[in-house]
């Protein structure tokens, strides 16, 4: 095991007026590597890219190429979420979740000679971060230059099908699992130790999207949770054949052990009955092989009547908590249409989801409603928590292409758009947005029951650590402070299950 420390283990490093010790990941990954060679004892390596893949096109650089990473008993001297930013906490580890969190006594010996100790020196720690969602498939296509004759020419949603149908026509294993790991690689570096990822299913690319995020799946186990959701963009009753194509793969698709999540657009079927049709058939299947479901959901102005109500009504007639022995929530993505909504009309659909005794959460998906929606709606997770006491989430949803050009894999970027978009500034506010890509995010699909943002006993020991290691007020000392300015992930230390990981080229 090889033993962690950063900087010296003299605690008045903290408040001292003495420089502290430069910290940088960089630094501390060639510290652990001579230390590793000191004493002969190796992390675990997790994860290598297959760089031969990456520089055969030489189409995409990959930020990182292997990820090795140690395992954490104790962490010393760090700032919590939700308490005072003047006092510093020691937290216990074992068997990758929190065992106990305790008051930092300075004049204890830190024991930084021990295996397994990482010195906090004052730093930010919280919980890890979660793209509730995420698409896995269609990622960095504007920047690949395998997909360079298909830029955006107008930004209008049809041509962002458009563009997309023809980039998937070309979809290969290689390419999919290519841009796949780079969006897992990035968002893991950003501090994303979950997420849910969206894999096409079609008559264009069958089973293709699928099979690489399943390979994607098991690259990551350990490091980062997968949640495969099985999607379909396309109509399941429109169209030409009437969506039997997209019915049948997405049958096949279900009964994949691997696959966790079924989802659909009712929004692109052509007739508002049969968008009722999709929802009512994917809610069947996914009773039928015991899948959560996820909708693109009411994703336009307010020229149509929303659905929400509908999926409620339809929930409730498959009798669809019945047949959960848990409590997968359902998930329901954009709800742009509702973004304009009176408190009247969430206080009747918060009665009729609690009526129908269902789990729904909203996800919000700012950035790609801000470029799609020409009026600028976008659903307001903050309202929802805060006001009407619903369950919500915020997400990046697309990463570089037509559907959302801006942004990077960095949940907390969304986090910071959101205190500008939604007036969400204050406190409690800026916190809550934290928390909207972190523990909600989490719980929102099903990952874990308590959307707590501060960090207790029992807990998975998933966390970001934030700051340079600089003790004075340069260095984010709340959650706030780091939704209000995400700074540069270099600055961020990830613990995944208790291990904190060294990313290297
Ligand atoms: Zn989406």
């Amino acid at each position: 095991m090889a033993k962690i420390q950063f900087g010296t283990n003299n605690p008045s490093t903290l408040t001292s007026t003495s420089p502290p010790p430069a910290y940088s990941p960089s630094l501390s990954l060639a510290n652990s590597s001579k230390r590793r060679s000191d004493t002969a004892i190796q992390p675990n390596i997790l994860f290598n890219s297959i760089s031969a893949l990456d520089s055969s096109n030489n189409t995409t650089a990959t930020a990182v190429q292997s990820i090795s990473a140690t395992h954490i008993h104790r962490i010393i001297g760090v700032r919590l979420p939700r308490r005072s930013p003047q006092k510093l906490y020691d937290i216990l580890l074992t068997k990758g979740k929190i065992a106990e969190v305790s008051p930092h006594n300075p004049r204890m010996p830190s024991l930084s000679h021990l295996p397994g100790i990482l010195l906090g020196n004052g730093r930010l720690i919280a919980p890890s971060l979660c793209h509730a969602h995420i698409h896995l498939d269609k990622c960095f296509l504007l920047s690949d230059p395998a997909y360079s004759d298909l830029s955006i020419q107008h930004g209008t949603f049809d041509e962002a099908m458009s563009l997309t149908q023809q980039a998937k026509a070309r979809f290969t294993h290689d390419d999919l699992l290519r841009r796949g790991r780079r969006l897992v690689l990035e968002s893991l570096r950003a501090g994303v130790t979950a997420m849910r990822a969206f894999v096409e299913v079609d008559a264009t690319v069958e089973m293709l999207c699928l099979d690489a995020g399943i390979e994607l799946q098991e690259q990551f186990r350990g490091l980062c949770e997968i949640q495969l959701c099985a999607f379909a963009q396309v109509p399941l009753f429109s169209g030409t054949d009437g969506g039997d194509a997209a019915r049948k793969l997405m049958r096949e698709a279900a009964k994949r052990g691997e696959v966790a999540v079924v989802g659909s657009a009712p929004y692109v079927e052509a007739e508002e009955v049969k968008a009722r049709m999709n929802v009512r058939w994917l809610a069947g299947l996914a009773k039928g092989e015991g899948k959560a479901l996820d909708f693109h959901l009411d994703y336009f102005g307010i020229e149509r009547q929303p659905m929400v109500h509908d999926v409620v009504s339809i929930l409730k007639s498959v009798a669809w908590v019945e047949q959960r022995s848990d409590t997968q929530p359902v998930c329901l993505g954009h709800c742009t249409r509702l973004a304009r909504w009176t408190p009247a009309e969430w206080r009747r659909l918060k009665e009729q989801i609690e009526e129908a005794k269902l789990d729904v959460s909203f996800v919000g998906l700012p950035t790609s409603d801000l470029f799609m929606m020409k009026d600028k709606s976008t659903l307001n997770p903050v309202e929802l928590v805060r006001d009407h006491q619903l369950n919500a989430a915020i997400a990046v949803n697309n990463v570089g292409n037509a559907f959302t050009p801006q942004g990077s894999c960095d949940p907390i970027t969304v986090a910071s758009l959101g205190v500008g978009l939604y007036s969400a500034g204050t406190k409690f506010d800026a916190s809550l947005l934290y928390n909207c890509v972190s523990s909600r995010a989490k719980s929102a699909i099903g990952l874990d029951s308590i959307p707590s943002p501060g960090l207790h006993e029992g807990q998975p020991a998933d966390f970001v650590l934030f700051g340079s290691g600089e003790s004075d007020w340069t260095s984010p000392r709340a959650v706030t402070d780091v939704v209000y300015n995400p700074g540069a992930v270099s600055n961020r230390q990830i613990i995944s299950a208790g291990r904190l990981l060294n990313f290297s080229r």
